[in-house]
This record gives structure tokens, sequence and C-alpha cells, in this order.
């Protein structure tokens, strides 16, 4: 039982017992010493009775990870392509759908022959430029991680390669120099024509300023002394990090220890997230907090639905439409229909998706809610 526990009455109690039946918890050894240490990280981490609240799709993002035929592929984009070699990770974030018991505990990987294929596929299409490596964790299997950049940075079109994890913070100790040395070998930078150059760069998740420990904040050095730059990405979380304060602080922190801020994220609709997420409008107003500071400080502040990411500004303004009793958040999307369907390999747009009148992706987001 969690530390939050503590207080809890009796039906607290059983609802918890429903929540960890229905879902799987778990920490890495030093994530649990800091989760004792910080209520914010225990908060990420530990199960909470809230969890039980029925909300949320069921239907994870892992399933439009199999694109044309390609276990491990996922494309929406014309210039990315996202390859996901390893399924697990080290441990489950509560707002993230990886703790469903469907997902949870099985190390499903791709095999030779999917990043064969997945290679192949991006090798056939010079529009890719980027490849993201995502999990999962990709750095909870080295072997495999490097399988994937050895291929990967054979494609002669591919000019940034990404990796995105949040296993620095689970587990520092794994960054070792063996392990920073290989990650900047694959940087390639052509003097004669910056153009060919080939960078390689790792996406960090980052949800408040308690998860920079020494150990991790070494962790993450090791790569930019070698010139793999880190960009950092948060999720906007309540009760966490959701005021000007705390993401304010974070950011200077990520900016003085050599971190990008990248992707500020509201929190997505999955299971068991409710209490998670703020409304959306709560991330406008932060990031334009923060715009009256030099420019460095601004993520890029996104919500994601499954036709891709939405950026929002801090001058943005939303307009909302009632569905089933439930506010929604409808948006003109840059995205083209007739891409999207060629690009995902779909025969119909993404459920609450539809195509306006010029041939652009409407969608519909959940948005979430204040106390
Ligand atoms: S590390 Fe990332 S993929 Fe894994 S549970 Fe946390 S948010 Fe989800």
């Amino acid at each position: 039982m969690d530390r939050l526990g503590k207080n809890m009455v009796q039906g607290e109690r059983e609802l918890l017992r429903d929540v960890m039946k229905q879902y799987h918890s778990k920490m890495s050894p030093s994530l649990a010493k800091l989760a004792k240490e910080s209520e914010v990280v225990m908060k990420q981490f530990a199960p909470s009775h809230l969890e039980a609240e029925p909300f949320g799709t069921t239907k994870p993002f892992e399933e439009g990870k199999n694109n044309h035929g390609i276990y491990g592929l996922e494309r929406i984009y014309e210039d990315r392509a996202v390859i996901t070699p390893y399924f697990e990770c080290a441990a489950y974030c509560r707002y993230c759908f990886k703790k469903s018991r469907t997902l949870a505990g099985e190390a499903k990987r791709m095999s030779d022959s999917d990043i064969k294929r997945a290679v192949e596929f991006i090798r056939h299409d010079s529009r890719i430029k980027t490849a993201l490596i995502t999990g999962g964790d990709p750095f909870l299997d080295i072997e495999l991680l490097q399988k994937v950049l050895d291929q990967v940075s054979e494609i002669d079109h591919i000019r940034n390669i990404r990796v995105g994890t949040r296993n620095i913070l689970f587990s520092p100790e794994m960054v070792t120099d063996e392990l920073a040395d290989l990650l900047a070998s694959y940087q390639q930078i052509d003097y004669q024509n910056p153009r060919n150059s080939r960078n390689i760069s790792v996406g960090l998740s980052i949800n408040h300023i308690d998860e920079l420990t020494p150990a991790v904040v070494g962790a993450y050095q090791k790569l930019i002394q070698r010139g793999v730059a880190v960009r950092g990405q948060t999720v906007l979380l309540k009760g966490i990090n959701d005021s000007v304060t705390a993401i304010r602080e974070l950011m200077e922190a990520f900016l003085c220890t050599g971190i990008v801020p990248y992707y500020f994220l509201h929190c997505m609709p999955v299971v068991g997230a409710k209490h998670f997420r703020t409304t959306v409008q709560k991330g406008i107003d932060i990031i334009r907090e923060l715009s009256a500071r030099s420019g460095s400080y601004a993520p890029h502040y996104v919500y994601v639905t499954p036709a891709g990411k939405h950026r929002l500004g801090p001058d943005a303004k939303l307009t909302y439409q009632m569905l089933d009793g439930k506010r929604y958040i409808r948006a003109v999307t840059p995205y083209r229909a007739e891409d999207f369907l060629a690009f995902s390999d779909s025969n119909s747009l993404p459920e609450l998706h539809e195509t306006d009148e010029n041939g652009y992706i409407v969608s519909h987001y959940l948005d979430g809610e204040e106390d």
C-alpha cells in the first residue's frame, strides 16, 4: 500500500483494491527511493483509488503501431516515422495506458525481421527525414536499440534520429559512458554540405523538478557532453505540476543543465487518468505566463489525438462542442485527411474526426476538468 493511502477511508481502500486488480503497478528501485522522498513523484507512480472512476480510452495508440502490416512501425506524418523496438517500461506512470493489464508485463518487441521491414519501408520513402525510436522504452534493451540505430543510420535521407525515454529517471545508472559513446557515434556532421548531416537526440520525459536528482542530471550530462542533444518532454498533470511556478522552475532547471524545453503535453484521456487531467485552457494560461520570459523557456504546448499533435500558442482560442454531455475541443488540424489515410494505411479517419470543406481533418478532443 502506498504512502498516499495512509489517510484513506474504508470505501477508498476497497476502490484501491479494485484498481490494483485492474491495473499493474511497477517502480524501479531508484524510483521507489525517490518516491519516498517526493510526494509528487509518489503520486505519479503509486496506484490511487481515483483510478477506479470509469473513464478513458481502452484503445491505446499501441494499436496504431502496426503500419502497413509492419509490427512496431507507425506513420501518420509525411516527414516522420516511429519505430517501437520494445514495448515495456521499467515503471508505470499512472497517467499512461501502459498500466493496463492487457499491455503491461509482456515484454513485446520487434523481431529482426520486423526491424528489417520497417527500415526498408523508411528507405523507400525519401520524404521521411526523421526516425523516432520510442516505446515502451528503447533504453530497456540496448542490444535491440543498437540494431535499430545501425540500420536506420544507413538510410541516406534520414537527417534526425530521436530516441524517446523516461528510463533515465527510472534507472539513471544505465547511462554508462559506453552507452553515451554509442549514441554519440550516430551523429554525423557534414561540414561541406550541412544539409546532409545526421543528428541524434534524446527526448527525456520529466514532469517535475523533484525528478532531477543528482544521478539523473549526471546521466543526461554524459549525453550532452558528447554532443547528443537532450530535449525535455513534460506532461501537464493536475496536483503535480499544474502551476506557473512548477513549470517555470522545471524549464529553468532544464535550461541551465542543458536540456532544451520541447514538448509540454496535455494529459491524454486514457483509462484511469481522469484525476490527472486539467482543462486544456490551463496549459495555455501557463505558457502565456511563460511567454513574458525569454523564448527559450517556451516548450510547444500540445494535445494529441490519433490524427496527430495539435500545437497551442499562448493566445490560442479554443472552440468547444458538447457531445453526449461531455465537453470536447473542436479544431481544424494542419493535417490533410488524404495524407493521413495514405500515411497511416487506414481506410477511415479515427473516431470523432471528420474532414472540412478544404480537406483538412477536424478533431474533437475530450477536455479535462478543473476542481
Ligand atoms: S515511461 Fe512513458 S510509456 Fe512508460 S508508462 Fe511512463 S509515460 Fe507510459
